[in-house]
C-alpha cells in the first residue's frame, strides 16, 4: 500500500527542485510514518543539491524535521500514532558495534529501500534515510524523538541536526568544562548553537570568528563573551589577545577550507580543533604535524554532534523550557513547500540562520 505524497526531488545536480507527487508506502517492520508539519533547509542539503558529494538521483533532500506519527509498522515501542515527534537522520541498529558502546551517529548498519517512488513507479531516493522535504516520511523508529505537543513544529525541527550538531560539538565532541575556553568559527545555524553550548557547558570565554559584525552580534546574544572577524589579517592574533594562552576547543561549523587551515592557531597546548563543517569532496586542508606533536594538540571530526537522541533531546527541551536554550531565536523565516527554491536561495547568501518549510 502506497499514499501520494507532494515532495521537493532533485532531478539533476545544480537544477532548481522539482515540486512532484511521489508514492510513499507504508511503514514496515521498527517503521513509522510522520506526518511532517516542518522541515528546516541545512547547507548539508544545499550541498547534496549542488552534487558537492555526489549521490544517485532522482532524490529528496531534507533531515531536519518534525510532524505527527501518522502511523507505524510492526515492532515499533518507541511511539504511537499522534505522536509528536522530531526526524533526525541519526538512524541506529542498537547492535553494531558502534551503537553497542554509545555512538549511535556511527552506526554502521545498512539503511533499507527507500520507501519512495515516483509518479512512473521508477525508484526515488530517500537522502539521509529522511527524504524529509516532503509532506510525509518513513523512517527507522530509531530516527524519531518526542517532543511537547506545544511546541512549534518550526522550532522543534531544529533539533534535529543544527541545534544537535552545535551543542553536541561542544559538550559531547569538544567535551568543554567549566572554565575552560572556546573558539567558534562561523556563527550561522550550527555555530550559534556551539556557541550556546559552550556557555551551558560552563566555557569562561567563547570567542566567535565570523565575517559581519552582524553575525558577531548574533553570536554575543546566544552567549560569545568577544567577537574576533575572519576578515582582519590574522584573527587568531585578536583571540589570543582575549583567551591568552588559547582555546581548549576551536570549533569549526563552516565548509571553508580556510577556517579549517587557520583553527589549530586557536588552540592552546593540549587544545582540540573539533570539526564540524562540511567542506566539498576533494577540498584539502593541510597541517604541521610537529606542532601538534609537540604541543598535545588534536584534530576530531564530529557527526551530528554525537548525539544519543534519547540522551539529549530531553535535556534539550528542558533546557528551552526553563530560557536556558535559545530556539525561536534561530527561525529567520517560514515558507511553503512550493517556494523551497526561494528558501534555499535565501539561505545560500549566509544571513539567514534557518529557513522553515512549513506544511
Ligand atoms: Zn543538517
Ligand atoms: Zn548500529
Amino acid at each position: 500500500m502506497t499514499t501520494q505524497i507532494r515532495a521537493a526531488v532533485c532531478r539533476a545536480h545544480g537544477a532548481p527542485l522539482s515540486i512532484e507527487t511521489l508514492h510513499l508506502r507504508a511503514p514496515g517492520p521498527r517503521e513509522v510514518e510522520v506526518t511532517l508539519a516542518a522541515v528546516a533547509i541545512c547547507h548539508s542539503d544545499i550541498s547534496y543539491a549542488d552534487g558537492a558529494w555526489g549521490g544517485p538521483l532522482p532524490a529528496v533532500f531534507g533531515h531536519e524535521a518534525a510532524g505527527r506519527v501518522s502511523a507505524v509498522g510492526p515492532g515499533v515501542a518507541a511511539a504511537a500514532v499522534g505522536d509528536n515527534v522530531i526526524v533526525t537522520l541519526i538512524r541506529s541498529c542498537g547492535a553494531c558495534p558502534s551503537c553497542a558502546v554509545g555512538v549511535p551517529t556511527a552506526c554502521t548498519a545498512p539503511p533499507g529501500a527507500s520507501p519512495l517512488t515516483g509518479s512512473d513507479g521508477a525508484p526515488v531516493v530517500q537522502s539521509m534515510h529522511c527524504g524529509a522535504f516532503a509532506e510525509r516520511v518513513v523512517v527507522h523508529d530509531s530516527q524519531i524523538a518526542q517532543v511537547p505537543a506545544t511546541l512549534d513544529p518550526a522550532v522543534s525541527c531544529l533539533l534535529s541536526c543544527g541545534v544537535i550538531t552545535g551543542i553536541g560539538a561542544a559538550v559531547n565532541a569538544a567535551k568543554l568544562r567549566p572554565g575552560q575556553d572556546a573558539v567558534v568559527i562561523g556563527a550561522g545555524g550550527v555555530g550559534l548553537n556551539a556557541i550556546q553550548g559552550a556557555r551551558i557547558a560552563g566555557a569562561r570565554r567563547i570567542v566567535a570568528v565570523d565575517m559581519t559584525e552582524d553575525k558577531l552580534a548574533a553570536a554575543r546574544a546566544f552567549g560569545a563573551t568577544a567577537g574576533v572577524l575572519a576578515s582582519e589579517p590574522k584573527p587568531w592574533r585578536a583571540a589570543m589577545a582575549h583567551l591568552g594562552r588559547g582555546a581548549d576547543a576551536a570549533i569549526v561549523t563552516v565548509g571553508a577550507i580556510p577556517a579549517y587551515q587557520d583553527a589549530p592557531r586557536y588552540l592552546a597546548p593540549g587544545g582540540r580543533v573539533v570539526m564540524v563543517g562540511m567542506p566539498h569532496s576533494g577540498a584539502q586542508a593541510s597541517y604541521e604535524p610537529v606542532i601538534l606533536a609537540a604541543t598535545g594538540q588534536g584534530l576530531i571530526g564530529s557527526k551530528m554532534g554525537d548525539v544519543v537522541l534519547s540522551r539529549d533531546i530531553p535535556w534539550m527541551l528542558d533546557l528551552y523550557a526553563q530560557g536556558r536554550l535559545k530556539l525561536d531565536e534561530l527561525v529567520s523565516n517560514r515558507w511553503p513547500l512550493d517556494r523551497i527554491d526561494d528558501a534555499i536561495a535565501d539561505t545560500r547568501t549566509g544571513g539567514a540562520r534557518r529557513n522553515v518549510v512549513v506544511f
